[in-house]
């Protein structure tokens, strides 16, 4: 009869049985549990790991690509009044430079800090949001003052929404 050595106690069992019959420890793992943690441990590397990783690099993005696109906040509004659509197809995601003259700063409900440019449009045509990081910054701002904003366009709701901003 074949034998093995207990792990826990060393001594010689059967291998056949499921626990040592000395210190009853569990000999033989339950090959289910091993296979739903090889699936979970397979997972983690090849599905979770690359997107955390690409989100990571998606953010840091924002922080260090130029802008490809340098536009003026009553411009990029009024592209948006027309075709929000096609708007979003050119804009949507991208990093872009907007410039216009501050209407408004503020904090929204989860305490991000945003900065308003007005347009003949409406007073907060552009709502740019900056990160903690920047709150000095922006509430050394003043309204009225011509400023060129640097974020990644988030599409209109309402406002034309820059996110993850910086000057
Ligand atoms: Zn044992």
């Amino acid at each position: 009869m074949a034998q093995v050595n207990c792990k826990k106690c060393g001594r010689q069992v059967n291998a056949q049985v499921k626990y040592c019959p000395f210190c009853g420890n569990l000999l033989k793992k339950n090959i289910l549990a091993r296979v739903f943690f090889f699936i979970i441990a397979v997972s983690i590397i090849f599905i979770i790991y690359p997107k955390l990783t690409k989100k990571i690099d998606e953010e840091m993005l924002v922080e260090y690509t130029d802008p490809s696109i340098s536009i003026t906040a009553s411009r990029l509004y009024e592209i948006y009044e027309k075709n929000e659509l096609a708007a979003d197809e050119n804009y949507k995601g991208k990093v872009i430079s907007v410039n216009g003259y501050i209407d408004s700063i503020g904090k929204d409900m989860i305490g991000k800090f945003y900065i308003c440019l007005k347009t003949k449009e409406g007073p907060c045509s552009i709502k740019c949001f900056f990160d903690k990081a920047h709150k000095k910054k922006v509430s050394s701002q003043q309204k009225g003052t011509h400023v060129t904003i640097t974020g990644r366009c988030d599409g209109k709701r309402g406002s034309v929404l820059l996110r993850k901003c910086k000057y």
